[in-house]
């Protein structure tokens, strides 16, 4: 009787380890799923399609349009793969300058999103001049040469009623950043 018992047992613990590996390659499956579908595939920032969600949930807060400037030369001067670097580059400045105090990610080609979801407009402020200063002060270095790379940031302030309103303010910001001079925040 003893030893039915405790091949009985040895069967259970199988069992047991088999469910729980099943359990996490199971896990391990929707991180990947999750992964492609919400994650931008170079940078690894939060995708357009995440932060539209994010967007279309926002109720308060301030909302960041960040974009390179004169990124069509970077390319046409050091290659594509030059101007990848470059957007990886910005991705790690965001990281630094706004982690812990907004969501942000990669909306589309060289144009970056955040939402900061908390404070007044001279928070959002200071956290969008923290980035375009991080972003001018740490060079790219490309072929034995050091490019310095700028950002245009437009911010406005969402609206808790239709959210995307924020999205063309900031835009218009953003581009009276760039006919200012560029390497500028401006506030809708
Ligand atoms: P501005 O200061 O007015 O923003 O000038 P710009 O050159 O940045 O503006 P424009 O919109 O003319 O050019 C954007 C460039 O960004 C063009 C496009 O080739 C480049 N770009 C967009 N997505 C990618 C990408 O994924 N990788 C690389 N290397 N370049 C990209
Ligand atoms: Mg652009
Ligand atoms: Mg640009």
């Amino acid at each position: 009787h003893r030893w039915v018992l405790f091949a009985c047992m040895l069967q259970g613990i199988g069992w047991a380890i088999a469910l729980g590996d099943r359990a996490l390659s199971l896990q391990r499956e929707r991180d990947r799923a999750w992964a492609l579908a919400e994650l931008d595939a170079l940078t690894g920032l939060p995708n357009r399609r995440m932060l539209d969600r994010e967007l279309g949930e926002a109720r308060a807060g301030w909302l960041l349009i960040c974009d390179l400037d004169a990124f069509k030369a970077v390319n046409d001067r050091y290659g594509h793969a030059v101007g990848d670097r470059c957007l990886v580059h910005f991705a790690q400045c965001m990281r630094e300058a706004l982690a812990g105090a907004a969501i942000f990610g990669r909306y589309g080609g060289e144009e970056f999103v955040a939402i900061v979801p908390d404070g007044d407009g001279d928070h959002a402020r200071s956290l969008a001049e923290r980035l375009r200063e991080r972003t001018a002060s740490t060079p790219v270095h490309v072929l034995g040469d050091r490019h310095r790379l700028t950002v245009s940031i437009g911010i406005a302030q969402l609206d808790p009623i239709d959210p995307r309103t924020a999205l063309s303010n900031a835009d218009r910001a953003m581009y009276r950043a760039k006919s200012a001079g560029r390497d500028r925040v401006e506030m809708a």
